[in-house]
């Protein structure tokens, strides 16, 4: 049984469309099970009906034109339960409904199942016999799991589709909504350009050759070049190997030879596609045909075609660099959107941001609300290689991406993003004002860095200090450790710019999402693992340097506070400051007159909220980083699309818990503050000051937009909100009632979470 399973699933996988991944699945899972009939309906949004798309034992002609309205006979009641229905003689069910093109009267045994995805219920599966008898648990079971299985691969054959502007029957759309998560509010049209990490044939995008037969040309070159390898490594590996294994080059030599994959590949090109691409195209069609196979030897064949036309990729990427092209309004689109990617992009081009992998608190969507570009995150059915040069409409207020758009909703977008640079023109007159409320109660903004960047901007958008400044950024985005000078120099440059204003800089805290590429860390749960602080004190050469570092970098400055991040205990505390105080004695031995910084720790464990007296006792300040406290707390992978919707800093447990660590911490004497993402959210930012945070560090996006929201409520308002909430037992009704009372206190619609009228 589950060969079976796991052999149809390939096949569907493998289809090229929609309608072969259907026809498939119909006349597999009929020879599987035996039946006399399977069929397919898809629920088509556009007609708003379940339309009959495969059948093997229906009348043929009935494919493609029967539809059943929506709650409309047995198909429509499996999909309005979202469960299965197994029946021994259907035609006596009072939701039969006889479909008279189908010739379905003389069946009786009737098995339907759901076919759901995302909670949504794409269509059902049906399998129907003459007999009446009631299908068995082992076939309903067989049913069932494929079904489950199918979904994924339905729902991106759907949407590769309606990228197309087709719906699942063939109609034409428009406005083709895929969900992911917010990366960064904010909306933009723009034209697509996919980018991809390189020697990655599975993520290499369909673009158009702009010259067939230099493309052709330049591909055989390549081809030769790996030919031409691959002789050499035979001849050298005579008498080093098995012949055995040396007969494997033999076989390579043999397809390039007989021209088999390149030949498929000139044609592809000739069909107007780029070399890269095609080359993709029929490496991904011959990994998936050998992968499907029974037989052991013949699917591990797969291996050798991956790998020779990886080889050939890497020429094709080696010997002419392709320039990214970015046109003027670029929507970056990427599988896995990386630091590095955004910043490679003229920020003047670049409108809009796209990640089919991560979510809203990664660390990539973090750099694009410090840039201020709206991106979608977790776009996960997104076809994202078929894009290309499209237009697309990025929504990073509902997290949406809009392929197709109609002239409508185009009018419809333009509109918002006038009313936002309205808002951004508008909120510039409070650049000098103080962030108080109406009663005259301090607040105090400061930002989140990383790059250089956005210090100009921070200190344009009136920041008061530098929260957390992401030392690892600079980190990700060189090709090896950066030395003790070369961070000197950086770290310097940050204080230089902030003076007299405190900068807050966090030892480095890699791991989770944040991997170096020349200290590659692999594990099983990166988030629950080697991060922060437990990867710089096993390795103190590269936490002293950095320390020495910034100690160097803040002589004659002293506005320098250090950050400890992924505390769970006050052993990682002693520790790090046993190393501090070595370093700064060291600094002073050879003569330098280096000052003694606070140093705080970071509360992001629950482990730490529970601790937070005994934290704030060996300290001088502590800083809530509430992005990893929401997702330990919550146990939600912060980069996890699959479990985004169930991330919220609103929950209230997270509310409590950042109630406790800033009574605990004052009562200490030490002081507080919060650099999570949702000190930049404005309904967030009210209850934060309500429970007593004074300063709250943002991405410098957010700090004008927290200061309008703050300038229009009192104090005693946002305290009365916070005791209303804390009442609540859910993130959502809470959610509501902080958009209440900022839609009360006359809050632009643009600055609240819901913006709906
Ligand atoms: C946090 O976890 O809230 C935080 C500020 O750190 P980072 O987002 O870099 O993990
Ligand atoms: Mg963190």
């Amino acid at each position: 049984m589950l060969n079976q399973l796991r052999s149809i699933v390939q096949k569907v996988s493998a289809a090229k469309d929609l309608q072969s991944a259907l026809d498939i699945i119909v006349s597999r899972v009929r020879e599987a099970l035996d039946t006399q009939v399977c069929s397919v309906f898809l629920f088509d949004a556009d007609i708003n009906s379940h339309v009959l798309m495969a059948s093997q034992g229906l009348n043929a002609k009935a494919v493609g034109h029967v539809s059943l309205a929506v709650g409309e006979g047995l198909v429509g009641l499996v999909a309005k339960h979202a469960e299965p229905i197994n029946l021994e003689d259907a035609p006596l069910h009072p939701s039969y409904h006889y479909l008279q093109e189908t010739g379905e009267e003389v069946f009786h045994a009737f098995l339907g199942v759901p076919i759901i995805h995302h909670r949504a219920v794409l269509g059902v599966l049906i399998v129907q016999h003459e007999e009446r008898r009631r299908f068995d648990e082992a076939e309903e079971a067989f049913l069932i799991t494929l079904s489950a299985q199918l979904a994924g691969v339905i729902a991106h054959a759907e949407a590769t589709g309606a990228i197309e502007g087709i719906s699942p029957s063939g109609h034409k759309t428009s406005d083709t909504v895929f969900r992911g998560v917010s990366g960064s509010s904010g909306v933009a049209i723009g034209q697509v350009v996919v980018v991809f990490p390189h020697a990655d044939l599975s993520q290499i995008p369909n673009r158009k050759a702009k010259n067939i037969d230099k493309e052709i040309e330049f591909f055989n070159s390549c081809l030769n070049n790996v030919r031409e390898d691959m002789r050499v490594l035979y001849d050298k590996l005579a008498g080093h190997v098995a012949e055995e294994e040396r007969q494997l080059f033999d076989v390579y030599l043999r397809m390039l030879d007989d021209k088999a994959l390149g030949n498929e590949v000139v044609e592809r090109i000739k069909m107007g596609v780029w070399a890269q691409g095609a080359l993709a195209y029929v490496a991904n069609e011959h990994v998936r045909n050998f992968e499907e196979m029974n037989d052991p030897y013949l699917s591990e064949r797969a291996i050798d075609i991956k790998d020779l036309c990886s080889r050939v990729l890497f020429y094709l990427q080696d010997k002419e660099q392709v320039e990214t092209e970015y046109h003027d309004n670029t929507i970056l689109v990427s599988e896995e959107l990386t630091p590095a990617m955004l910043v490679d992009v003229p920020k003047d081009k670049l409108k809009g941001l796209i990640s089919v992998k991560g979510s809203g608190n990664s660390h990539v969507a973090i750099l694009a609300r410090t840039m201020g570009i709206p991106t979608v995150m977790g776009a996960v059915d997104l076809p994202y290689n078929k894009l290309d040069g499209r237009e697309i409409i990025v929504d990073g207020y509902q997290g949406e991406v809009i392929a197709n758009p109609s002239d409508e909703l185009r009018t419809r977008f333009r509109e918002t993003i006038k009313e936002q640079d309205q808002l951004t023109e508008g909120l510039e007159g409070l650049k000098g004002l103080p962030c108080e409320t109406t009663d005259a109660h301090r607040v105090h903004l400061w930002v989140n860095t990383g790059l250089m960047v956005d210090v100009m901007h921070s200190l344009d958008q009136g920041a008061e200090g530098v929260g957390l400044f992401r030392t690892e950024i600079p980190f990700l985005l060189s090709e090896r450790f950066p030395s003790e000078l070369e961070q000197c120099k950086i770290y310097r440059d940050q204080l230089e710019a902030f003076a007299p204003m405190l900068v807050t800089m966090r030892t480095l805290d890699i791991g989770g999402d944040k991997s170096l590429s020349y200290f590659p860390i692999e594990e099983e749960n990166p988030f629950l693992g080697w991060r922060g602080i437990r990867v710089t004190l096993d390795h103190p050469e590269i936490f002293t340097a950095q320390i020495r570092a910034m100690l160097r970098a803040s002589i004659g400055l002293e506005n320098l506070q250090i950050m400890l991040p992924m505390v769970s205990n006050v052993g990682e505390v002693t520790s790090a400051l046993q190393l501090i105080k070595k370093c700064h004695r060291e600094l002073l031995q050879e003569g330098l007159d280096v000052k003694f910084p606070p140093i705080g720790v970071m509360i992001e464990l629950p482990a730490a909220v529970y601790q937070t007296r005994a934290l704030a006792r060996l300290v001088d300040f502590v800083s809530v980083g509430s992005n990893d406290l929401t997702q330990y707390i919550l146990a939600v992978d912060r980069n996890n699309p699959r479990v985004a919707h169930l991330y919220t800093a609103f929950h209230p447990a997270v509310l409590s818990a950042l109630q406790q660590v800033v009574l605990e911490a004052s009562a200490e004497g030490v002081p507080v503050s919060i650099c999570g993402e949702m000190a930049g959210d404005p309904g967030a930012a009210v209850l934060l000051m309500a429970m007593g945070y004074d300063v709250l560090s943002m991405n410098a996006a957010a700090l004008l937009k927290v200061k309008s929201v703050i300038r229009s409520i009192s104090l005693e308002a946002a305290q009365d909100l916070l005791d209303q909430v804390m009442h609540l037992d859910d993130a959502q009704t809470i959610r509501s009632a902080v958009d209440l009372a900022l839609y009360n206190a006359g809050v632009d619609r643009l600055l609240r979470s819901s913006r709906i009228n």
